[in-house]
């Protein structure tokens, strides 16, 4: 247990102001390996204020200036790529190449892209004979983004770089589960020599550090992912301030799989929508809707690739599926599984915990696990579990798989596969959901507005809408007679 961690206020590395810590655990191995300041709400007064100190001058600089600052870091953070990727691959027991392929090179694309956007943004204008309106998109000030265990740099990146770019100063608080990289970055941006105050981290528990962002009186905005609870909660509290928020909240996203599906990538991607992280993806596909005519080609096909599925020590490139976050987390799936029992489901493969051999004996496993025989409003198919756990239902027509895929609380994503364009259209248009993704999955243009409805948030993250949110649009109407 070596490791310490540490805030990121006003450019300097800082314990909790009431020398607290936090165990740092390794899901694969059950064990604690680290400390992380057990944040205090002074700790986020200072950061607040560190950061209120640095907007004159960081508001101030031209865009191309704001964009090389978020590019160094993004460089210095390639050059350490596999570092982080260990690190990230380490704290949540996602296998290592997966946090090497993707959670870091997209935290990388992440600050490229709102260092780009930086420079190209752009605000309105509305002519009318003699007189002339334009807008102004002005930075907030400082603003709070609050991020998730599941993809920590990935999702700390994406919304402090575009909060940056737009030219407000941030405090950033990663989730006390995974604080890791989060930490590495601040690091980073020390050594950098990030201007101090722009950037700000501060580690700790949600429900005293996060509550203490969200409640100060002087943050302009909160950014939000994670889940609906915490979500609602926080709409709550920044309601009595007006604060401006972005939630970003859970799923239970349907994959409807027709006859007619085009088969070449079928199999492999649902597979990876419905495991990838160990299901640990707020857009992963949990609820598998199959057309009956193709039912059980697909479930047994889909079983046998589950089983064949390889958990084990995410450092071992044999290995494709990693433990699940913490105990907690592991608990809380445990009994999503028994409940399923308990409500009819038939557990065709998993529906239990995995032991490795060696160093990861002791680590939070459960095995890739397909149910079939639930009905579409039962608990298992209607709340997120947020594990390595899919169930089947079978349909017959468009209406009857639309009506399946729209039966939950939530409205994040869903993906149908379908040779027919016109139904992938027509579903499209009426599926309940933030982001449709067609023959495909997590297939992301950073471009597009991304977000959930119903349960699953409010407001859009991505491209111009993020930019957006980072600012105050204010109209100037001027009379040119
Ligand atoms: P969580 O809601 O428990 O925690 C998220 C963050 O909020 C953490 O940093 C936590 O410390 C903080 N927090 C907790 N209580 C708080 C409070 N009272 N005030 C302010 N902050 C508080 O979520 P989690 O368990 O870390 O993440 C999993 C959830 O995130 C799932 O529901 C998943 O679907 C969701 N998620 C959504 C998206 C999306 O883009 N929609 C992406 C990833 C994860």
């Amino acid at each position: 247990m070596d490791l310490r961690l540490s805030h990121l206020i006003d450019g300097q590395a800082r314990s909790a102001g009431n020398g607290a810590w936090l165990d740092v655990f390794e899901p694969a191995t059950g064990q604690a390996y680290g400390h992380c300041p057990d944040g205090t709400a002074d700790d986020v007064a200072a950061a607040v204020s560190a950061a209120e100190r640095a907007f004159p001058a960081w508001s101030a600089l031209p865009a191309a200036d704001r964009a090389a600052w978020i590019e160094r870091l993004a460089d210095a953070l390639e050059a350490r790529v596999d570092a982080f990727a260990a690190a990230e691959s380490r704290d949540v027991g996602k296998p290592l190449a997966l946090a090497r392929n993707l959670d870091i090179p997209r935290a990388v694309a992440n600050l490229r892209f709102f260092a780009a956007a930086a420079t190209q943004f752009a605000s309105e204008s509305h002519g009318a004979p003699g007189i002339v309106n334009y807008t102004l998109r002005q930075p907030l000030g400082v603003v709070g983004v609050i991020s998730p265990w599941n993809l920590p740099l990935y999702l700390f990146t994406w919304k402090f770089a575009p909060a940056l770019a737009a030219g407000n100063c941030v405090v950033g608080k990663p989730s006390e589960v995974t604080p890791v990289t989060a930490w590495m970055l601040g690091e980073l941006a020390r050594e950098i020599g990030f201007p101090p105050g722009v950037f700000n981290i501060v580690q700790g528990r949600g429900a005293v550090v996060g509550q203490a962002l969200v409640d100060h009186p002087r943050v302009k905005a909160i950014s939000f992912t994670g889940s609906t609870a915490v979500g609602v909660r926080i709409a709550e509290s920044c309601a009595r301030s007006l604060k401006k928020t972005s939630l970003e909240l859970g799923g239970k996203n349907a994959t409807l799989v027709f006859a007619d599906a085009p088969r070449a990538k079928l199999l492999d991607t649902v597979l990876r929508s419905a495991f990838l992280n160990s299901g640990q993806i707020c857009l992963c596909g949990s609820r598998l809707l199959v057309q009956r005519e193709y039912y059980e080609a697909f479930r047994d096909a889909l079983v046998a690739r589950a089983k064949a599925m390889v958990a084990g020590d995410p450092t071992d490139p044999a290995t494709n599926l990693g433990p699940v976050v913490s105990k907690a987390h592991f608990d809380k799936v445990m009994a999503c599984l028994a409940l399923a029992r308990e409500e009819g489901g038939r557990v065709l493969c998993g529906g239990e915990a995995v032991q490795p051999e060696g160093r990861c004996r002791d680590g939070w496993f459960i095995a890739p696990t397909v149910i079939e025989g639930l009905g579409p409003s039962c608990r298992t198919n209607t709340e997120e579990i947020f594990g390595p756990v899919v169930t089947l239902q079978a349909f017959d027509t468009d209406e009857e798989a639309l009506a399946l895929a729209n039966a939950t609380p939530y409205g994040l994503s869903a993906s149908v596969w379908t040779a027919d364009l016109s139904r992938a259209h027509r579903l499209a248009e009426r599926l309940e959901a933030g982001v449709v993704w067609v023959n495909t999955w997590m297939n992301r243009d950073l471009r597009t507005p991304f977000g959930g409805v119903k349960q699953s948030g409010l407001g859009r993250e991505g491209g111009w809408e993020a930019m957006r949110f980072f600012t105050e649009a204010k109209n100037v109407t001027i009379d040119l007679g």
